[in-house]
């Protein structure tokens, strides 16, 4: 469970960072979560203990390279993921929604699979780019 948290932590930074939010506050991540925002900076504290980022005092959390990688890497399961559920028919709506409930669950094998099979694509269904 604290592992599932973790991930799904780096996936929203990351998200965050990908739209140009590189400094991410309590506030900015308890809006987001929909969390109070004392649990939101005991988050960012512990993240940051983790060494997925730096928290500057009165600013927010900074992602590190350790957590630019993880993040990468999430984003791009994830998005593979989506190529995997348009091909299978699932409507473009849900395509998200879905990969969303499983991303961060999905074993080594089936990771190697979507990397094998859509590997090369550039962006997801919703025209996201695929890092
Ligand atoms: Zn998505």
């Amino acid at each position: 469970m604290f592992i599932m948290e973790t991930k799904f932590i780096i996936k929203t930074l990351f998200i965050a960072w990908e739209n140009g939010n590189y400094v991410v506050g309590p506030s900015d991540l308890s809006k987001k979560l929909d969390i109070p925002k004392s649990t939101a900076y005991k988050i960012l504290i512990k993240m940051s203990k983790l060494g997925y980022g730096v928290y500057l005092e009165r600013k927010g959390f900074l992602l590190t390279d350790k957590g630019l990688k993880e993040g990468k890497k999430l984003i791009r399961r994830h998005r593979l993921l989506e190529c995997l559920l348009e091909d299978l028919g699932v409507r473009k709506e849900l395509i998200c929604i879905e990969a969303s409930k499983i991303d961060l669950d999905i074993g080594e094998e089936f990771e190697k699979f979507i990397e094998k099979k859509y590997g090369q694509k550039v962006t997801c269904p919703c025209g996201k780019p695929i890092p």
